[in-house]
């Protein structure tokens, strides 16, 4: 365990951390660049900014809990540090979302498996989308970079029972199987890193990039809601923010007014296109809020000889690729896959990406008919291979990683970067 607290020594040092469930008064404040969101992208984006010299002031809805608040207790854990207290579905309340909503965002609650984008997605970036400067080698210095920032590597520990359950079934079946990178120092392997890591383990913006950007004079508030981004002819203006008491979720009344020169949105995948459209941001091609990708998280159940403790040690320490690229990087998309008369799961492959669920437009197994309901089993097609290969029970989601920029905005850190690809630097104010 770290036995010195980042975050509680920071403080102490005097880091300029505004609590806004303590304001008594609306405030206006004045920065070079307004950060919403204190997660994997406004963390980043901050530090870097930050050490750049330019003034920085960090938004952030969520408290800011640590070491002192991370008990193991997962009641008050996922009250406290998840969006709507984790209870956040899609609108049928057919997928659970879980997205972090504390500083650090959801890097404070997540699993700690740090991937690279695999190289045959960045060049098929490249070739259908000619995003030449994605390509694996240009990306590989950015890279090196985070997974310094991050102390990403892979899991050196045996793994728990149930991922090595997993190695073995892909030894078994001549699968490969490979170890997670995890971005973790010292770690206790515990397995509670989604509750707030309690040894501060987890390299996570909270250890990392807040506390880089709090060191060189960046502002945080927290418990302060960003509302609206206030536009002025073609610019935007100023940020209007609204307070929240320390229960995290009750507003104040209290309202903060931030304004700068750049305004950098990095508050989810969700909460950032929220935001855009709340505030009626020019969309001349329509496409805030119209896609959205997450990121299945699967459960396979079984009954097992031996005992199994999933929830003890790294939750995810070895992954198996095997299917990932066996169709090249955009294989069918399965978009369901039960059929609407016999509600069986059905391999997919044949099913049209508009089908819509839980309705009749649902497709039906080539085998089903009305008045005889196929078993699910009969001359349905086979799963194509890059599908996952069980029929499983969805229980969890979580949504891809997006930080959306009102404007590219960087400068030269002290933090490995690669040269060649440094974006525009904003310049300071005078
Ligand atoms: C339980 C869980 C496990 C995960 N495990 C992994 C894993 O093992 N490996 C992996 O790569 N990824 C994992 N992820 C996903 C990964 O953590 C996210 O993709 C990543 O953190 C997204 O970064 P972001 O900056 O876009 O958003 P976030 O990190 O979610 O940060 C966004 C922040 O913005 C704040 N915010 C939102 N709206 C507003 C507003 N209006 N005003 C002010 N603040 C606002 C939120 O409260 C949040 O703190 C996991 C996620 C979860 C929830």
């Amino acid at each position: 365990m770290s036995l010195t607290d980042r975050i509680a020594q920071g403080l102490e040092s005097g880091w300029n951390v505004t609590d806004s469930a303590l304001l008594t008064q609306n405030l206006t404040a004045e920065a070079d660049v307004v950060v919403i969101g204190t997660g994997a992208g406004g963390g980043t984006t901050a530090e870097i900014l930050a050490r750049s010299g330019l003034s920085v002031i960090l938004v952030e809805e969520g408290r800011l809990y640590y070491q002192k608040d991370f008990k193991m207790d997962e009641q008050t854990s996922y009250a406290n540090l998840y969006q709507e207290g984790m209870s956040r579905v899609t609108r049928d309340g057919a997928i659970a979302i879980l997205q972090g909503r504390c500083v650090g965002g959801s890097t404070t609650v997540n699993w700690t498996s740090s991937f690279r984008t695999p190289a045959p997605t960045l060049n098929y970036w490249a070739e259908q989308f000619g995003l030449d400067e994605l390509r694996p080698d240009a990306m590989a210095p950015w890279f090196d970079g985070r997974e310094e920032r991050h102390s990403m590597a892979p899991w050196q520990v045996d793994p728990n029972v149930n991922n090595d359950i997993l190695r073995q079934g892909c030894e078994k079946l001549g699968y490969s199987w490979q170890i997670i990178p995890r971005n973790v120092k010292g770690c206790w392997n515990l397995g509670y890193c989604g509750v707030g890591c309690p040894t501060n383990a987890k390299q996570g913006a909270l250890m990392t990039t807040i506390p880089g950007a709090l060191d060189n004079n960046a502002r945080l508030f927290h418990s302060l809601r960003a509302d609206r981004l206030v536009m002025n002819e073609d610019k935007i203006d100023h940020l209007e923010a609204s307070a929240f008491a320390d229960d995290g979720v009750t507003p104040t009344g209290i309202k903060v007014t931030l304004k700068a020169r750049h305004f950098v949105v990095a508050a989810s995948a969700i909460g950032s296109p929220g935001l855009l459209l709340r505030s009626d941001i020019p969309d001349p091609h329509q496409r805030i809020g119209k896609r959205s990708f997450i990121h299945p998280v699967n459960a396979t159940v079984a009954q097992m000889p031996q005992r199994v403790d999933p929830f003890y040690g790294a939750p995810q320490s070895i992954y198996s690729d095997e299917f990932n690229f066996r169709n090249g990087v955009d294989g069918p998309v399965v978009t369901n896959s039960r059929c609407h008369r016999c509600t069986r799961a059905c391999p997919a492959a044949s099913y049209p990406a508009t089908a819509k669920p839980r309705s009749t437009t649902w497709p039906a197994c080539p085998t089903c008919s009305p008045s005889s309901p196929c078993s699910g089993t009969a001359s349905t097609p086979k799963a194509p291979a890059a599908q996952s290969p069980s029929a499983t029970t969805a229980v969890r989601y979580w949504t891809t990683p997006s930080a959306t920029t009102s404007g590219r905005a960087s400068a030269k850190p002290s933090t490995p970067w690669p040269k060649s690809s440094s974006p525009p630097v904003p310049k300071k104010s005078a």
